[in-house]
């Protein structure tokens, strides 16, 4: 397939996959963004973990395909992508949650993952001595799960693909796209007029449904609201303290920049999806969750200008869509991460140039991420607690 191709969306995604085909010799991309520069959309307000314990084969293959690429990312595209071994430490309160976090290990270890390990109360206690493990049976580790820095990845894929010839533009919005008589995409409506393409990348985060939308394709992404409480600087806790979750609500801390960010997944705002305001009520909720678990940070103070919020961009069975849109063959979809979108971006980027170049995907079988999976009834097994 020759011709351009528009990238819509400049976000970690939509510069991964852009970068990819550039470097796959592709000499006519594209990349437009509606906003004035990069970084405002969910990449900037991610907190940057990256973790190879999912539960599902594809998962754990596209974080270790991502590890080789960040690996090797710096001298790909001259930007360190702060990617650090800290650990994820998964803490279960009964044995339900343990046995959960058992049988994703049993995937891991199947998938080339063999340092995540099961770890008892007086390991948990030396990984992680701030802890209080009232309500802690066991857990689970994996020292090669981390941490990352999404705006810097972010930073390296557009810097490498303007080098390798990708046309970047900021405040850009595509606003449709013309169809050819085949049916095929053959323009892509902006705000700047139209762009003839030969394909067109649905990058598009939490509002990629409203872009497939335009070519008639129902895209199940929607977003959801993630919230994060943000101390004041604060060194009882060290740095490379792992990214420590509790399986059974979700709440999670990691050390960022000589602060501590509280997270806990809620529903977000019945009605409002794009609401990504902070509420005062959480921010009570979710201190008071820190201070029993982790009962050092009773003395820290919390920042609230600092707290923030962000939209996950989430499908049903909380795994990625790849591929083109069923209907559309040249319209392809890099989209519902589901919240692992920086993490899983290197991977996601050079797996849909190979499906945009060579006509699959052959690094990774992705065909447990293929766009028509819902349609066909066969969505991919979601944990409740991965
Ligand atoms: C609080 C929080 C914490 C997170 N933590 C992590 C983490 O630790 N690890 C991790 O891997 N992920 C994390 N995530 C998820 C991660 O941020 C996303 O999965 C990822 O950033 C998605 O990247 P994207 O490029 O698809 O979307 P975005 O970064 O949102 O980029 C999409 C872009 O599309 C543009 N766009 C949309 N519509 C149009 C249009 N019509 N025309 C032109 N441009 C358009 C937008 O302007 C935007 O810039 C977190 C998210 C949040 C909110």
């Amino acid at each position: 397939m020759s011709g351009t191709v528009a990238v819509i969306g400049a976000g970690v995604v939509g510069a991964s996959v852009a970068y990819h085909l550039a470097r796959r010799g592709r000499r006519d991309v594209i990349l437009l963004d509606r906003n004035s520069g990069p970084g405002h959309g969910s990449t900037g307000r991610a907190t940057g973990g990256y973790r190879a314990q999912y539960a599902t084969p594809v998962n754990v293959r596209l974080s270790l395909l991502a590890r080789d690429k960040l690996r090797c990312f710096e001298a790909d595209t001259g930007v360190d992508p702060e990617y650090r071994q800290a650990g994820y430490l998964w803490l279960a309160a009964t044995p339900a949650e343990l046995a959960v976090l058992r049988a994703a290990q049993a995937v891991q270890h199947a998938e080339g993952l063999p340092e995540a390990v099961e770890v008892g109360t007086d390991d948990i206690a030396r990984l992680n001595p701030a802890l209080c493990l009232d309500e802690v049976v066991g857990g689970v580790f994996c020292p090669s799960d981390g941490f990352l820095r999404p705006t810097a990845i972010l930073a390296g894929y557009l810097a490498a693909a303007a080098r390798l010839g990708v046309r970047l533009h900021w405040g850009v919005e595509a606003t449709g796209f013309g169809r050819r008589r085949d049916g095929m995409l053959g323009t892509v409506r902006t705000t700047q007029g139209d762009i003839d393409v030969s394909a067109a990348v649905n990058a598009a985060g939490p509002w990629a449904a409203a872009v497939a939308a335009w070519a008639g394709v129902e895209l199940p992404v929607a977003a959801l609201r993630r919230q994060v409480a943000v101390t004041e600087p604060f060194d009882r806790l060290p740095p490379d303290m792992p990214m420590t979750i509790f399986a059974g609500d979700g709440f999670h801390l990691r050390v960022r920049d000589g602060r501590v960010l509280l997270l806990w997944p809620t529903p977000g705002v019945i009605g409002k999806p794009y609401d990504d305001s902070v509420e005062p009520t959480w921010v009570e909720a979710v201190v008071a969750k820190a201070h029993r678990r982790v009962p050092v940070l009773r003395q820290a103070a919390i920042d609230r200008g600092a707290c923030w919020g962000g939209l996950y961009e989430v499908t049903p069975d909380k795994h990625a869509i790849l591929g083109a849109a069923p209907g559309c063959p040249n319209l392809f979809f890099a989209n519902g991460s589901s919240g692992h979108g920086v993490m899983h971006a290197p991977a996601l980027g050079q797996l849909l140039a190979e499906i945009i170049c060579d006509g699959s995907a052959t690094t990774v079988d992705v065909t447990p991420l293929r766009p028509t999976r819902f349609a066909e009834g066969a969505p991919n097994p979601t944990s409740e607690l991965l």
